[in-house]
């Protein structure tokens, strides 16, 4: 699943001073990143383009163009995670590469710690977003941000609670899931005892997806244990 954090981050680092970029260079690769670096705003653009790192640490002041007009132009072609390094701890020029799709900035001079600790805050929300994309499974299709859900490209009309029940199994395909879990992950209950929720939802989830617990599909269930989404053998 695309939810997890790569072990090593790809970073791309435009910064023209070859003391800082030396020091910045160093400390990330100590901490686990893997990092490249260019000294001038239009190397760095080309850099982020064809190397396609997983975030850009960019210089506001750099010799041949305003770091704020090149996220600007990266803007344009990437959503790559960027964090601006700036010199000027300025409310006017923080807002501005802000609002110019910054995602964090680290005031000069800031430590190590605190650069990798925005570097993995700003991958993590990115793993975020990466959960948000619509899973396929065989030929169900469940998008989590519009909320609906497809079999073999027809609408299936799901209640709220089915939604995220589907939801939840199809981002583990082939994963015997337990109904405890499901009872506090999909409905946040503590403890299920002997409730039957689980068990009446995922019967009403099989009507509406053609399957029934007898002749199971997509949703099979494991005795004793929980139930399974799996693409059905040859979708
Ligand atoms: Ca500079």
């Amino acid at each position: 699943m695309g939810t997890s954090i790569a072990a090593v981050a790809q970073l791309l680092l435009i910064e023209d001073d070859p003391t800082i970029r030396a020091n910045i260079m160093r400390a990330l690769t100590e901490r686990g990143h893997a990092v490249s670096s260019t000294p001038t705003a239009m190397a760095g653009l080309q850099t982020a383009l064809a190397e396609r790192p997983d975030l850009v640490l960019l210089d506001l002041g750099l010799p041949d163009m305003d770091g704020t007009d090149l996220l600007r132009m990266l803007r344009a072609v990437s959503s790559v995670p960027v964090i601006v390094t700036t010199a000027r701890d300025d409310e006017a020029v923080i807002t501005a590469v802000l609002d110019a799709g910054a995602d964090d900035y680290v005031v000069k001079p800031f430590g190590a710690a605190q650069l990798d600790a925005r570097i993995r805050a700003v991958l993590r929300r990115g793993a975020t977003d990466t959960a948000a994309q619509p899973l396929v499974v065989g030929e169900l299709r469940v998008d989590p941000r519009s909320r609906e859900a497809d079999l073999a490209g027809r609408r299936l009309e799901l209640t709220p609670k089915e939604f995220d029940l589907l939801h939840y199994l199809a981002a583990r395909p082939g994963e015997v899931v337990t109904r405890r879990e499901l009872l506090t992950e999909v409905w946040q209950v503590p403890y299920g005892g002997a409730d039957k929720t689980v068990d009446v939802h995922l019967s009403w989830l099989r009507r509406k997806l053609d399957e029934s617990a007898q002749q199971p599909r997509y949703l099979h269930t494991v005795r004793g244990v929980g139930v399974k989404l799996v693409a059905p053998a040859g979708s």
